[in-house]
């Protein structure tokens, strides 16, 4: 919503004395005096009048560590979703950004602010994605060439983007992919034959699943780790 309409809509003036009070620097967004008028505001944004608050921000935002067998989903039929493991004072507001598989575990982020959920999963993004992987068998000797060269997804007609593999064992690697494809981890090693048997996710970006959390467990995320998003 634009700023003009958003004071309007919040405090006693009319059009014209809010234009003046614009004006005169009197208005404040996210502690920063705000001029323009047509400047956009949504309800995740502290917004001051003369000094006095208009709106307090109301984001959620969460990291969680997935446990297996619990699903990405805000409902479903059969099994606990990773929403019932939030407090339930929040739980109707949240969204998940991204999902994990059934049987993945690790970093996921809930949110109730779309903005920043839509920046951290949307498709032309690169924000690195960082798995853990063990395969049931060991992984193919040309596994770094192929998965930097990038694999052909023929269902959604694309190249995968150039990935990053750290082998930690002969079963076990550290994955980096810069998109999120369904099942993408599993197709790319499903490339090789190889079947992935655990799947767990360390990090999105320079967000780094909290080493303190057990599986199930969540916490908020501290205002710079929002920013990075
Ligand atoms: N890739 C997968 O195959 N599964 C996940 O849960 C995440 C990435």
């Amino acid at each position: 919503m634009r700023l003009a309409k958003f004071l309007q809509l919040n405090s006693p003036y009319s059009r014209q004395q809010i234009q003046l009070l614009l004006a005169k620097g009197q208005v404040t967004v996210a502690g920063s005096v705000v001029t323009e008028a047509t400047f956009e505001v949504d309800r995740f944004i502290r917004v001051e009048l003369e000094g006095r608050l208009l709106q307090e921000v109301q984001g959620h935002y969460f990291m969680l560590y997935k446990p297996a067998g619990v699903v990405s989903a805000t409902e479903h039929p059969e099994h606990r979703t990773v929403i019932d493991l939030l407090p339930e004072t929040v739980r109707s507001d949240i969204h998940l950004a991204g999902r994990l598989d059934l049987k993945t575990t690790g970093l996921m982020l809930l949110t109730n602010d779309g903005r920043w959920s839509r920046r951290v999963t949307q498709p032309e993004s690169t924000i690195p994605k960082v798995y853990r992987v063990t395969t049931k068998d060991p992984v193919a000797s040309d596994a770094e060439a192929v998965f930097s060269r990038g694999i052909y997804f023929s269902y959604e007609d694309i190249t995968t983007r150039p990935a990053e593999l750290e082998r930690l064992g002969p079963c076990q690697s550290r994955l980096t992919i810069h998109e999120g494809r369904y099942h993408q981890v599993k197709r790319m090693f499903g490339y090789f034959d190889n079947e992935v048997t655990e799947l767990h996710r360390e990090r999105i970006g320079d967000l780094v699943l909290d080493p303190s959390l057990r599986p199930g467990e969540y916490r908020p995320l501290t205002a710079a780790e929002i920013a990075l998003f």
